[in-house]
This record gives C-alpha cells, sequence and structure tokens, in this order.
C-alpha cells in the first residue's frame, strides 16, 4: 500500500531538486503517493500573503507528511514567511538538523563533526509580535513558554537516546534573559536529571557558538531557542561542508515537514547545476517518519557510494578528489545505479532500531502542573515622551503616585534613570516608569485609576505591563540599579 505525502515543487532550483530526489525515490521503490501542491512566489503573486494556498491545507491535513522544496520569498514588508507560517500553524516544534562531515570526499576543516541541532520552532523572537511603540523605538515581543521548553527539550534528550548520542548541551543567554532564557534553561536541568546516562551541558550561546565554530567535534546534540538554533544550524552546515548538503526536519504531534536548508538559488536556477542532496536527505528523514527504515536505508547508503566514488556536483566539486563533476539530472543517476550498495569508507547507515519519536507520546510529554499562587503588586506604565530629561519626567511621574501606589524607578532602554540616574546615560523618548504597591498588594482598578491619571496629565501611555509575584517570587525582571 502507498502512502500518501504532500509534496510542494518550489520555486528556483527547487523543481530541479524535486526531479531529482523523486527519480531517485521512485527507483528505490519507495511506496509514496505523492500530492503535489502550490507555495512560494506565484502563490505570493496570486495576493495569498502567506504563500500558500487555502486548499493546500487540506492536503497537508490528510496526508500529514510534507516533503518541501525551496521557495523565493518575496521582499517587502507585505509578505509572511511561508516556512513560519506553516511551522506555527501546523504545531511543527521540533526542527532537527543533523550536520555530518563526509570527509575526505567533501572538504571540510572539522572531519569528525557529528552534530544535531534540535532548535525550538514556534517561540521566541519568531511570534511575530512587533509594535512600534514611539519616534524611536520598536519592540519585538520574545515569549518563552514551559510546555514549549518541554517539549523541545524531552524531544531532544529522547532523540539522543534513541540515537545513541552520549551528550546534549543547552545554550541560552540566560545570563542577560534571566526569565525567558532562564526558563529553557531551568527545564533543561528538571529534564536532564531523567535520563542520567547522559552526559549534559549548559553554555551561554556565544561561546557556544564560537567552540561550535571552532571545534564541532566536542559537541553532539544541541538543544536550544529558536534565534539561537537558527543560527547555529546555519553554522554547523556550512562547516560540516556545503549548505547544499543538509536537510532539515519540522516534526509535529501530527504532522511533520522535511526539507533541504538551502533556498531557492536563483543564481543558479534553470542550469542543472543544483545539488539534489540537501532534499534527498530531507526525503531520507521522511521515509523514516513514514515508517519505511529500510528504503531510507538503502536510498542514503547509495547516495552516500555516489559521494565516496566521487560523483559530485559542482558545489562541492574537488579538482584531485571528485572523479566526475555532474550535473542535478545525471548526480540522481548516479545515485540510482548505486541502490542496493554500501559505502566502503563513509560509514554506512541503518534505521532498523529507528522509531517516529514526535508521534510518540513521551516525546512531547508536557508536564501538568497546578497554578501558581499569583499576586499583583505592581505595574510598569511605559511612555512616549521627550519634554525633557529624566529629573523632569520624574517631577511628573512622582505627582501621580496615590492610590496605592507609589513611583519606584524610571528606566530608558533598561537602564535607571531617575531616581539618581547617571548624567552620561542616552535617552530615547522610550521610558518605562515602574508603581509598586504601598501594601502588599493592588488590585486592577488601581492600575486603572493610575493609568487615568496619566490620561490627565497628558502623557501617553504606550503600553502597561502588571508585575506579579508567582508563589513569592517576583516574575519580572528587577531593573538595572534596583
Ligand atoms: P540560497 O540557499 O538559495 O543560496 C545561497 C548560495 O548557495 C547561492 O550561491 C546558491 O547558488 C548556493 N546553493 C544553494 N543551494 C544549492 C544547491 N542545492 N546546490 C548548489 N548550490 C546551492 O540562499 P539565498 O540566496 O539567501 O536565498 C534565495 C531565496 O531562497 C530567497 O528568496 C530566500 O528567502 C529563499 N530561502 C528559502 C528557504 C526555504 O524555502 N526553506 C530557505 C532559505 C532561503
Amino acid at each position: 500500500m502507498k502512502i500518501p505525502i504532500t509534496i510542494a515543487y518550489g520555486d528556483g532550483i527547487g523543481p530541479e531538486v524535486m526531479e531529482a530526489t523523486l527519480a531517485i525515490l521512485q527507483a528505490a521503490d519507495a511506496p509514496i503517493e505523492p500530492d503535489k501542491i502550490e507555495i512560494g512566489e506565484s502563490v505570493y503573486q496570486r495576493g495569498f500573503t502567506s504563500g500558500i494556498e487555502p486548499s493546500a491545507w487540506d492536503s497537508l491535513r490528510r496526508t500529514k507528511v510534507f516533503l518541501k522544496a525551496p521557495i523565493t520569498t518575496p521582499q517587502g514588508s507585505g509578505y509572511k514567511s511561508l516556512n513560519v507560517t506553516i511551522r506555527k500553524t501546523l504545531g511543527l516544534y521540533a526542527n532537527v538538523r543533523p550536520c555530518v562531515a563526509y570527509a575526505p570526499f567533501v572538504h571540510t576543516r572539522h572531519p569528525d563533526m557529528d552534530v544535531v541541532i534540535i532548535r525550538e520552532n514556534e517561540e521566541d523572537l519568531y511570534a511575530g509580535i512587533e509594535h512600534r511603540q514611539t519616534d524611536q523605538v520598536m519592540q519585538c515581543l520574545k515569549l518563552i513558554t514551559r510546555p514549549g521548553c518541554e517539549k523541545i527539550v524531552r524531544y531532544a534528550f529522547e532523540y539522543s537516546r534513541l540515537h545513541n548520542r552520549r551528550k546534549v548541551t543547552c545554550m541560552t543567554k540566560d545570563n542577560i534573559m534571566k526569565l525567558t532564557d532562564g526558563l529553557f534553561h531551568r527545564v533543561f536541568n528538571e529534564i536532564a536529571a531523567e535520563y542520567p546516562e547522559k552526559q549534559i551541558e549548559h553554555l551561554i550561546v556565544d561561546i557556544g557558538a564560537a567552540r561550535l565554530a571552532d571545534t564541532p567535534e566536542r559537541f553532539d546534540v544541541i538543544v536550544t531557542p529558536n534565534l539561537y538554533g537558527d543560527i547555529l544550524s546555519d553554522i554547523a552546515a556550512q562547516i560540516a561542508g556545503s549548505v547544499g548538503l543538509a536537510a532539515s526536519a519540522n516534526l509535529g504531534e501530527k504532522i511533520a515537514m522535511f526539507e533541504a536548508i538551502h533556498g531557492s538559488a536563483p543564481d543558479i536556477a534553470g542550469q542543472g547545476l543544483a545539488n539534489p542532496s540537501g532534499l534527498l536527505l530531507a526525503a531520507v528523514m521522511m521515509l523514516v517518519h513514514i515508517g519505511q527504515p529500510v528504503t531510507a536505508a538503502r536510498v542514503q547508503n547509495a547516495w552516500l557510494t555516489a559521494i565516496e566514488d566521487g560523483q559530485h556536483t559542482f558545489d562541492i566539486y574537488t579538482e584531485g578528489v571528485s572523479q566526475t563533476r555532474l550535473d542535478t539530472h545525471k548526480f540522481a543517476q548516479a545515485v540510482i545505479d548505486r541502490l542496493g550498495r554500501h559505502p566502503q569508507q563513509l560509514p554506512a547507515v541503518s534505521y532498523a532500531q529507528s522509531r517516529d519519536l514526535a508521534a510518540e507520546r513521551p516525546a512531547h510529554k508536557v508536564v501538568p502542573r497546578p497554578p501558581a499562587r499569583k499576586e499583583l503588586v505592581g505595574v510598569d506604565v511605559f511612555v512616549h515622551w521627550q519634554s525633557g530629561g529624566p529629573n523632569d519626567l520624574g517631577a511628573l511621574l512622582e505627582g501621580l503616585n496615590g492610590g496605592g501606589l507609589k513611583l519606584t524607578m524610571v528606566t530608558n532602554r533598561g537602564v535607571k534613570v531617575y531616581p539618581n540616574g547617571f548624567p552620561e546615560t542616552f535617552c530615547t523618548d522610550h521610558w518605562r516608569c515602574r508603581y509598586m504597591a504601598t501594601a502588599s498588594t493592588i488590585t486592577h482598578s488601581q492600575i486603572i485609576e493610575l493609568l487615568q491619571r496619566f490620561e490627565q496629565a497628558k502623557l501617553d501611555f504606550i503600553k502597561s505591563e502588571n508585575l506579579c509575584k508567582f508563589d513569592g517570587e517576583a516574575g519580572y525582571a528587577l531593573g538595572q540599579g534596583q
């Protein structure tokens, strides 16, 4: 019986690499039944701002498996990223990107590199919640949730257990973002305790990225929030040899999407130059996912043999190492000719033990927790103001004290400027004014009354953030100078 999958040919080199990939899958007798949908440039041009037609979702919901060629994302603020839309709409929370060196057949400075980046795929700064708040200031909201952290961290540990990986490294920037990245790090420590056989480490992402670029051999599985994962996984793919070789899987509880990591490469489109390996290796991950581990290994071992035999596309062709420089179509044929063979020097793959982690409950288990005891203890009111310096604003704001709330500080871009600010601090037109309860807690009405006093004072408040304690612990950064 054939397994239905949804496919999209994409833009630029997309159709070329998709045709090559499907030819290899067909020759390997992969039991798939592709259903083609249209995405990308032509769909954007027809006025669908996310690059996908409403009817395409029906196919994705039906097959629950998507093999996607790259698309061209139009420039301009009117368009949404198709990838981000698909990931978030379908709940594809885990982005898994293996970055492996194929030395000495593909040039790399890191012949022993074998790293898997597991990137959280739905949260962080990618929520797309951005606002212009003042003349000078734009804001992007970073959202990190406990269930989101638990799902991705557990996935990373389950992945490393299934694939016999020795170590899991977490990378965050929790020395600066103590609440958001701090939560990711804390959840990592909690879940790591359930996998005592694994070596674990946490690195601040800046030094982590530097070490990954310098000595990738010291890493094994890396789990990280969305933005860092986006950057780290491109670094890892590039230093492994070529972005043209790397594949990624986007996995959710119900649906999965598989794609090459490269884009639509308009500079070489239509010339038969494209390396189809990224999409082919994505298709191998897809075959494992749909329960076809034998065919998956057959395809990948044929591909490894072609690479080892020096059958190379132009992007990885090296004089003295490569045997033949092939176009996209002939490279696909070289892989087809090697179906049934195993590489001699590169390690052959076997997926006999593989299971579909994303479809298993343990991989996305979220621990239910009772709600915390929440107390409202203050409010940060943000204002757009440009009529003087910090002390002028401070004096105005002191005048709004009352109703159980008292001004404790004013910050500008997070730096305390009142009371006792430094004259050297550069100030924009965007101010955070912190009022704390004079008794232990306040009510929402007291905040509304405070905002009414702001309005009467003709202060342009642009937003407010409630300051709460959760089980007695402050749910807000204390702010510099406190
Ligand atoms: P790109 O990955 O398309 O190309 C970067 C460079 O790598 C180019 O020189 C290109 O020729 C080369 N290259 C890429 N894939 C190759 C392959 N398979 N074989 C040989 N060489 C290859 O990145 P870009 O130029 O920054 O982006 C082009 C378009 O692709 C943009 O519109 C971008 O938004 C889009 N994009 C789409 C996806 C996706 O659909 N998943 C991902 C990244 C970029």
